[in-house]
């Protein structure tokens, strides 16, 4: 039975995994960029939190030319354009409601919605996106000076676009807030590919690991009912790559791990 006691925001989590895995012997390094396997220390296992394009940069996989040639089929999806700001005070939308919400899904009606990611899906610019806005000061006093708030959206933006987005989420925003550009005391954008300098998972700007479309729902990134396995019977991937695909579910690792588990220690982890 592993106790974790979580308090404070999402980081709590993996700062609680690690410790329970620092207990039982673990080690961990960070900022250490892998190229080669032959550089990593000697292990059994090797669980890739990486996608396709990445994995076969790494030199010493032991992969047959056919699954590389699936990796190398795996598709992308759109990206994120990505704005943080400093703000003078909390946002004022004009529903009460929205105010009240620490995440704000902005795009008036459905059509709206479908039609501005159908839109920016075939690489258009649309100029009133479908926006997702965080407003967590109003929830956590930690990220923000007394009196002060930070807010952050994105939108959805052709994979790998150079376009500078921010007026656009700006001034969708202001449609449903009237006064949020006055409140901005500072902001730091992040397009596509600076997304993908700040984590190559990110490529073109993709937070999800790769489309999630019917050919990539549950068959990521490679056609197989386990495809956490990779063609090196030691390696296996746990990112969102695989199903369920993006998002901070951890649902990716549990299966890869699961699997790992089973296949070379014989041990069994049941579903609740
Ligand atoms: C702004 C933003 C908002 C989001 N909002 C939500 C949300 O509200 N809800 C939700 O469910 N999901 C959200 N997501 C998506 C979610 O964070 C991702 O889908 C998820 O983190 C992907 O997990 P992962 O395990 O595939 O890899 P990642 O979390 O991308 O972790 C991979 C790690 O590996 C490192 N790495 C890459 N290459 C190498 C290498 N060669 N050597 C060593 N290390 C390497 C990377 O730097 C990174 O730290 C959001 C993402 C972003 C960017």
């Amino acid at each position: 039975m592993v106790g974790l006691f979580l308090s404070g925001d999402l980081r709590s989590i993996a700062d609680a995994l690690a410790t329970y895995y620092l207990k039982l012997g673990g080690e961990i390094q960070t900022e250490v960029w892998v190229k080669d396997r032959a550089a990593l220390p000697d292990h059994r296992l090797l669980i890739l939190d990486l996608t396709p394009k990445q994995i076969l940069s790494i030199k010493g996989l032991n992969f047959t030319s056919s699954y590389e040639r699936q990796l190398r089929k795996y598709r992308q999806g759109m990206g994120v354009f990505k704005v943080d700001w400093a703000l003078s005070e909390p946002t004022p939308f004009t529903d009460l409601r929205a105010r009240q919400a620490a995440t704000v899904h902005i795009g008036n009606t459905f059509a709206d919605v479908a039609r501005a990611e159908r839109e920016a899906h075939a690489g258009k610019v649309v100029d009133r996106p479908f926006v997702l806005f965080a407003q967590q000061s109003l929830f956590d006093r930690s990220r923000a000076p007394e009196r002060k708030h930070t807010g952050w959206a994105y939108c959805h933006v052709p994979n790998g676009t150079e376009y500078d987005y921010t007026d656009i989420i700006e001034n969708q925003i202001e449609r449903f807030a009237p006064g949020f550009k006055d409140t901005i005391l500072a902001r730091h954008t992040y397009g596509p590919k600076a997304l993908e300098a700040y984590n190559p998972n990110y490529i073109g700007g993709d937070i999800n690991g790769g489309i999630m479309d019917i050919g990539q729902l549950y068959t990521r990134p490679t056609r197989s009912l386990t495809p956490y396995r990779t063609a090196d019977s030691s390696v296996y991937i746990c990112s969102s790559a695989t199903p369920p695909g993006g998002g901070v579910h951890g649902m990716c690792g549990f299966h890869a791990a699961r699997t790992a588990l089973k296949d070379h220690f014989g041990i069994i982890i049941n579903l609740p």
